[in-house]
């Protein structure tokens, strides 16, 4: 950060939404379950030690200096705190909020602009941009040259000997247009492919729409879809999250249930109408695509049981135990908890293994988007704990549902030396179900119903 720590930036109250602060009662219920305050156990890295700075600054009795904006930026917005807050405070948004203001009236070094700019506005909403880095990646990996190429543009402690191998071209190709179902029918529903997951989960996308197709559904993937602006809105490009938003409620206009396998993106997107005025026209819009979007494991639980008992064949298609960790923008952005364990203990019983609880299942791994690349040490610090918990559980598998807390873990046990491996809960699906129904087809387009 170039600004130096004793310069005030602003004492201005938009830099805060006020109202939403003064919910808060300073209980401090939310202090045990925040990973910034279990590290530093100073109250400013708390939830309600930053509701308090934010309403200090708002009230003209603080400075909204380097230090502030350094508070504001250490916190995760994994809203852990919101699952513990008796009084319904709703912190994510506030820190959307300020972190919005603070990009505008903090001036970042040219280095840090010319990155963001290079991130946010080139690279996450241009598919081609995404895949000819990927390409450039898979490149450099394979002559030896990764992880020097990207040194310029990550922190010197970003471990990025431990970034996973990037998948060959024919796993990042966008997926069919259209995957006729294959299971007894259930509707039809729209998917979103998301920006970053094409280039390095690209399986992970086969498999949704593969298990979805099998447990009954016709799957439509626009391809006018985009990023959905979720990491935008995180870091502070309010702008360029409601570009985005704009593209994305344009590319799902079909009126079909829109499901997310990314519970970053899903989060983000179930509130797409909090970055319109409610004057805005776009404001009824997105609330209306905010309310088709389904979670994979929320349309997938419920049509799980409809493919009767599975066969010997599903045997041994998974390693055991198996242990869920939550990632946050599900549990404590979707208040989605059942519905993955459900999937996976339907899962672990045809594959003839067990299922254990991690421990601390809902405290963040520290992915959080972009802080891991931007904020590495922290980033790593905060898994520590929970790598501890996966090698106390002896699991073999563990799963998430979101592609960043997949990539943190990935390269967490990589450095660990751990011998688990890292799957998304829809890979979990599409193995078990891909032995107990014919492999779906996939078809190109007519347009969807
Ligand atoms: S969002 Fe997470 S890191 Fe930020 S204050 Fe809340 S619990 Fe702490
Ligand atoms: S739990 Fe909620 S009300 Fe209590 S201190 Fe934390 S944010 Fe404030």
């Amino acid at each position: 950060m170039s600004t130096s720590p004793s310069t005030p930036l602003s004492s201005d109250r938009s830099l805060v939404d006020y109202a939403k602060s003064l919910d808060c009662i300073h209980c401090g219920l939310c202090l045990r379950t925040c990973p910034t305050y279990q590290l530093t156990g100073v109250e400013t890295s708390s939830p309600r030690g930053r509701i308090h700075l934010m309403r200090a600054v708002a009230e003209g009795r603080a400075k909204a200096d380097a230090d502030f904006a350094e508070e504001m930026d250490f916190c995760l917005l994994c809203r852990h705190c919101e699952s513990a807050c008796p009084a319904g405070v709703r912190f994510g948004e506030m820190m959307e909020h300020t972190r919005g203001a603070l990009a505008t009236a903090r001036p970042h070094s040219l280095r840090t602009r010319f990155l963001r700019w290079l991130g946010f506005r080139v690279a996450l909403p241009r598919r081609w941009v995404l895949s000819l880095a990927a390409s450039i990646m898979r490149g450099a990996q394979s002559i030896g040259l990764w992880p020097a190429i990207a040194r310029p543009f990550a922190p010197r402690e970003a471990g990025l000997e431990h970034f996973p191998k990037v998948p060959r071209w024919s796993e990042r190709r966008p997926l069919p247009r259209l995957t006729r179902a294959s299971g007894a029918p259930a509707g039809a529903v729209a998917m979103l492919e998301g920006c970053v997951m094409p280039q390095l989960y690209g399986r992970v996308n086969r498999a949704t729409a593969a298990s979805l197709a099998a447990l009954g559904f016709d799957v439509h993937v626009p391809a006018a879809q985009t990023c959905c602006g979720s990491l935008h809105a995180h870091n502070g490009d309010l702008e360029g999250a409601r570009a985005l938003a704009k593209r994305t409620i344009e590319a799902f206009g079909e009126r079909l249930p829109l499901v997310v396998n990314s519970a970053g993106c899903g989060a983000h997107l179930r509130v797409l109408h909090h970055l319109f005025e409610a004057s805005d026209p776009w404001h009824a819009r997105a609330r209306e695509l905010a309310a088709r979007v389904r979670d994979y494991t929320e349309v997938a639980a419920p049509r799980l049981s409809t493919l009767g008992p599975a066969p010997d064949s599903a045997r041994g298609v998974l390693e055991g135990p198996l242990v869920y960790d939550d990632p946050c923008h599900l549990c404590h952005g979707q208040q989605i908890r059942a519905q993955p364990r459900a999937l996976l203990d339907a899962a672990c019983r045809a594959a003839g293994i067990t299922r254990l609880e991690l421990a601390d299942s809902e405290s963040c791994c520290g992915s959080a988007g972009i802080y891991s690349v931007l904020r590495p040490v922290d980033s790593k610090a905060v898994l520590e704990p929970k790598l501890e918990s996966l090698r106390r559980s002896e699991a073999r598998t563990l799963v998430t549902a979101n592609p960043g807390c997949q990539l943190q873990w990935e390269q967490g046990i990589a450095r660990a030396g751990l011998d688990v491996r890292v799957l998304h809960v829809a890979e979990v699906v599409a193995r078990v179900v891909e032995h107990e129904v014919s492999a779906p087809a996939a078809v190109d387009p007519p347009a969807p119903p």
